[in-house]
C-alpha cells in the first residue's frame, strides 16, 4: 500500500471509493498489490452506492439466458457483456460470503439483510479491508506519457502528480447535477472532458433515467413491502396507475416498468392533479427523481476505456452497451462487483495484460 505524496509512483490508481472503487481495493488489497484509492469527499462512505439498496441481481442458472436477453433486446445493453456480468454473478454471493454480510434472497436477487441501505453495510464490511483510503483527494488531471499516467491530485489546496500505470475510473454518475435527485450530490464535471483528451471515447452522456417513484422533493425512493400495502391516488381519490401495473406494484414486480409507471403518473399531472401515495391515513406526494445518468465511457467487456490503453472504467461512470432504455434494476451493483473482482484478480497478476 503506497501512501500518498507528491512524485509517488504506484501501479494502479483507483478514483472514487463507492462500491465500483471499493471491491476492485478490496481485491488489490488481499493479493498485497501496488495501489492508491481516493475520494473527492471527507467520508470513503459519502457516496451514492451507501444510499443504495444494495439489491444485487443474481439471475440463477435457468433464468440466465432471459436476463440477458432481456438486456440486450429490452434496453439495448451489449451481449458480450450482459453474458459476462451475469454468468459470473454468483461472484456477488461469494463477495458477501467473504465478507460475513449476511444476506437474504429478494424479487430479482440478494439484498444485504437488515433492510434500509444495505449498500451502506457492504461498503462499510469491505472498506475495514482497505487500509489507506485518501479523503478529500480529487483527481483535477490526467495526462499520458511514455505509456505511464499522471494524475494531479488537489488535497486541501494542493496539487500533488502521482504516476501510475493503470488508471480505475470509479467516479460514479451525474444524475445529482439536476435539481431534483435521489443521488449523493458529487462534482465530477471535468472527468468526461479528461478522458476524451486521452483519446477515449464517450457514450450516451447526456441520457438520464427518471425514477417514478419518488418523494421528499426527489430525495427518497419508494420500495419494498410498503407498496404492495397503499395506493397511488391523485387529488380526487382516483386510481393513477391502471389495474395491470397495480398489479405489478402489489406484487413487488414493478421494477421492469418504469416507463408505464412514469407515463402513466405523466398523464395524471397533465390533467392539473399530483400523485400521492397513501398509506393507513398518511398520504405523501410523489414526484419523479434523477436516478441516474445512463451513459458515459465507453469501454470494452473487460473494462478498458476504447480508445486509451492502461485507462478504465467501471460503476456508473462506463457506458454499458447501449442504456438507452435504462439498466435493470439490481444491475449496478451486480456488475461493480464482478468487475471489481475480475479487474482486481487481472491488475495483480504480475502480466496483466
Ligand atoms: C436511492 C438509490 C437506491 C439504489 N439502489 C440500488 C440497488 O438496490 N441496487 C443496485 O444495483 N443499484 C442501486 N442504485 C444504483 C447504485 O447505487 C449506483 O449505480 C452505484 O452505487 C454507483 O456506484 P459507483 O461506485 O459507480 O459510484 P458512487 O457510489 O457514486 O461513487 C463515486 C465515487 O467517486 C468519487 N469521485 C467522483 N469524482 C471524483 C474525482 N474527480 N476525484 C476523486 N473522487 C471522485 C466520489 O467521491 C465517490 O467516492 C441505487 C441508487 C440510488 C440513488
Amino acid at each position: 500500500m503506497i501512501h500518498f505524496g507528491s512524485g509517488k509512483k504506484v501501479d494502479t490508481l483507483i478514483v472514487g471509493t463507492g462500491i465500483a472503487g471499493s471491491t476492485l481495493a478490496f481485491e488489490l488489497q488481499k493479493r498485497n498489490a501496488s495501489y492508491l484509492i481516493c475520494t473527492a469527499q471527507k467520508s470513503p462512505k459519502a457516496n451514492t452506492s451507501s444510499l443504495s439498496f444494495g439489491h444485487c441481481r443474481t439471475p440463477p442458472q435457468g433464468e440466465l439466458k432471459q436476463t440477458v436477453e432481456k438486456s440486450v433486446s429490452f434496453l439495448g445493453e451489449s451481449r458480450q457483456r450482459m453474458k459476462f456480468v451475469y454468468s459470473k454473478a454468483n461472484l456477488v454471493q461469494s463477495l458477501f460470503e467473504e465478507l460475513g454480510i449476511g444476506f437474504e434472497q429478494r424479487a430479482f436477487g440478494i439484498i444485504p439483510k437488515g433492510g434500509g441501505r444495505g449498500g451502506l453495510a457492504i461498503l462499510r464490511k469491505l472498506q475495514r479491508e482497505i487500509p489507506s483510503i485518501q479523503t478529500e483527494t480529487r483527481l483535477v488531471g490526467l495526462s499520458k506519457k511514455q505509456g505511464v499516467f499522471q494524475a494531479l491530485l488537489r488535497k486541501e489546496g494542493i496539487v500533488s502528480k502521482v504516476r501510475a500505470k493503470r488508471v480505475v475510473l470509479a467516479t460514479g454518475g451525474f444524475a445529482s447535477r439536476f435539481p431534483y435527485s435521489d443521488t449523493f450530490k458529487v462534482q465530477n464535471n471535468g472527468l468526461f472532458k479528461m478522458v476524451q483528451g486521452l483519446g477515449g471515447h464517450l457514450a450516451n452522456s447526456h441520457c438520464l433515467f427518471l425514477h417514478p417513484l419518488a418523494f421528499n422533493k426527489g430525495r427518497q425512493i419508494l420500495i419494498g413491502k410498503d407498496l404492495s400495502r397503499g395506493e397511488f391516488l391523485d387529488n380526487e381519490g382516483r386510481f393513477v396507475f391502471s389495474n395491470h401495473t397495480r398489479q405489478l406494484l402489489e406484487a413487488d414486480s414493478y421494477h421492469e416498468s418504469f416507463n408505464q409507471l412514469l407515463l402513466q403518473s405523466a398523464a395524471c399531472r397533465q390533467h392539473g392533479s399530483q400523485v400521492y401515495f397513501v398509506l393507513g391515513g398518511r398520504s405523501i406526494r410523489i414526484v419523479p427523481t434523477a436516478h441516474y445518468t445512463a451513459g458515459g465511457i465507453k469501454t470494452d467487456p473487460l473494462a478498458g476505456v476504447l480508445g486509451c490503453k492502461g485507462l478504465f472504467a467501471v460503476g456508473e461512470c462506463a457506458a454499458d452497451g447501449s442504456k438507452n432504455c435504462g439498466r435493470l434494476p439490481g444491475y449496478p451493483f451486480t456488475a461493480a462487483i464482478v468487475y471489481g473482482k475480475v479487474l482486481g484478480e487481472r491488475l495483480a497478476s504480475p502480466k496483466p495484460f
